[in-house]
């Protein structure tokens, strides 16, 4: 399929109880790797953006009455068309973020797990009936879906994060309003036209498209009819929203910014290390969650290390990302490339050395070059933050003390990536890490049937995984009397 035709194929408004309405407003949809406007799609105001909460209040008893083995069929229905358009999807993906054809689909595979996933979960709910402990009254327990919910999405991976919240929303029988970031649209407007076609009924998941994300969801989510706010970004902005959902005291899920160290011992299998830092550092360009922040490598292995892995790195075809072969796609916009730039510069400046790259790409669109510095020292601003770019940063260790100390020594505690052949090492190194998930020899972890989620400022709750589908679920206790 052509770019202009895969395009085409999105639909354009808000997606408001069943129906594409147009905006009073519309905003432009750009290429990253262009800088070119690909599209123009609804910009919704505050007003139109509660229009969408209106639809989801409305559907939410009906909906929470719809027999879960119905909710689930919808939710294979879906899983089979995305699977089916895949490439279509993924070429749409790539267009309004940037990231190398195959990880597209990559990322569709994935997002479609979570529909798979979760259409099976949506029928094993369950509850419990016991005596009390002092006999005589019995306890039933039950769960009932939490209600309508706002869920709110970054652009990083537009598809995965959004069916990772509209699969469990859907299994447990709540409605939702989804706001995808304006930079990426397209991917959760393709899939509310998928859910349509997968049978969905009218009002259950609403879409708002908005360039004024604050002023437009803010009435939403102070609402008392929204039960539930699903967040993934960044730390500061989920940190504002809990604030908002402490009005209503409504229940949230945070998925937000992490800093992942990634470790090397000297026991370590060098080749899976160096692969393994490959995949944490480069998928999705860097520009992922889990990306390895923080590569700490044992002393005795650290020149071999950062040797192999700048080679890799050095290969690595930088493009449009839906040219063949190509690895290195352009980071999300200009103020991308310039926080990259100012981190690496940040950390030359401090003693790190640059061994391939250091400067940003001199071409149209917003290319960063993949980038290995080492003796990266730990006051750089780039061990601090979150680099969300093609620069793997690289800093030596001592003892095993020391290396946990640096690892946990952030305020975010996603993930963090152990490499050795020393199982009790790998059990009390794994134990010790201050994060939510470990990859333990292991580059990528995320899988819909596990539970994603981090601790510290990284973000509250879990989203896959047997636990996902309880974010969206309330739980009732009957207390009942046998008396009489
Ligand atoms: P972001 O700036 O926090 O934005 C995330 C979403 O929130 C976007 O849809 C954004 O819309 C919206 N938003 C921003 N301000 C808002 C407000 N006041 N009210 C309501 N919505 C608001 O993050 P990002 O730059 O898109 O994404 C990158 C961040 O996400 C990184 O920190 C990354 O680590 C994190 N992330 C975490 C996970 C995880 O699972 N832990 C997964 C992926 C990404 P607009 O962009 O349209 O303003």
């Amino acid at each position: 399929m052509q770019e202009k035709e895969a395009i085409a194929t999105v639909p354009s408004g808000l997606f408001i109880g069943g129906r594409w309405t147009p905006a009073a407003r519309t905003m432009p949809v750009e290429d990253p790797s262009t800088g070119e406007v690909l599209c123009e799609v609804a910009d919704a105001d505050p007003a139109e953006a509660m229009t969408a909460l209106d639809a989801a209040a409305a559907a939410q008893p009906a909906w929470a009455a719809t027999p879960p083995r119905e909710r689930s069929e919808i939710l294979t229905r879906a899983h089979g068309l995305l699977v089916e358009e895949t490439e279509r999807l993924a070429l749409i993906m790539t267009l309004e973020m940037g990231k190398p054809l195959a990880e597209s689909r990559g990322e569709i595979a994935y997002a479609a797990e979570f529909f798979r996933w979760f259409a099976e979960e949506a029928v094993r709910i369950d509850g419990g009936y016991m005596t009390a402990p002092a006999g005589g009254s019995r306890f039933l327990v039950s769960r009932q879906p939490v209600g309508p919910s706002i869920l709110i999405t970054p652009w990083n991976f537009p598809m995965a994060m959004g069916t990772r919240k509209i699969g469990p929303a859907i299994a447990a029988g709540c409605t939702s309003v989804i706001k995808p970031a304006a930079q990426t649209p397209l991917s959760t407007l393709a899939l509310a036209d998928i859910l349509v076609r997968a049978g969905l009924p009218d009002g259950v998941v609403n879409v708002v498209t908005t360039s004024r994300s604050g002023d437009a969801m803010t009435p939403l989510i102070l609402d008392p009819r929204s039960r539930k706010l699903s967040f993934t970004g960044s730390t500061p902005v989920g940190k504002h929203l809990l604030e908002q959902a402490a009005q209503t005291v409504m229940r949230t899920s945070m998925e937000l910014g992490g800093n992942a160290p990634f470790l090397v011992f000297d026991d370590a299998d060098l080749d899976a290390a160096v692969d393994g830092a490959m995949q944490a550092k480069m998928r999705n360009i860097g520009q992922a969650c889990t990306a390895a922040n923080r590569i700490l490598v044992h002393r005795p292995l650290a020149e071999e290390f950062a040797d192999r892995l700048a080679r890799r790195m050095g290969e690595l075809a930088m493009g449009r990302g839906v040219e063949d072969g190509v690895v290195v796609g352009p980071l999300v916009n200009q103020g991308a490339v310039d926080k990259v730039d100012e981190l690496v510069t940040d950390a030359v400046g401090r003693g790190a050395r640059a061994r391939i790259g250091g400067d940003p790409a001199d071409r149209p669109g917003y290319f960063y070059p993949a980038t290995v510095l080492t003796d990266v020292p730990a006051d750089a601003e780039i061990s601090r933050t979150e680099i969300f770019g093609p620069v793997a940063a690289i800093t030596a260790f001592d003892t095993e003390d020391e290396a946990v100390t640096m690892a946990n020594d952030t305020p975010f505690g996603l993930i963090s990536y152990v490499y050795t052949r020393d199982l009790t090492r790998a059990l009390r190194v794994s134990e010790a890490l201050e994060a939510g998930m470990v990859g333990l020899n292991q580059g990528v972890i995320s899988n819909p049937a596990a539970p994603f989620g981090g601790i510290k400022e990284s973000g509250l709750g879990r989203e896959g995984g047997l636990t996902g589908i309880d974010e969206f679920l309330e739980t009732k206790y009957v207390g009942i009397s046998m008396k009489g």
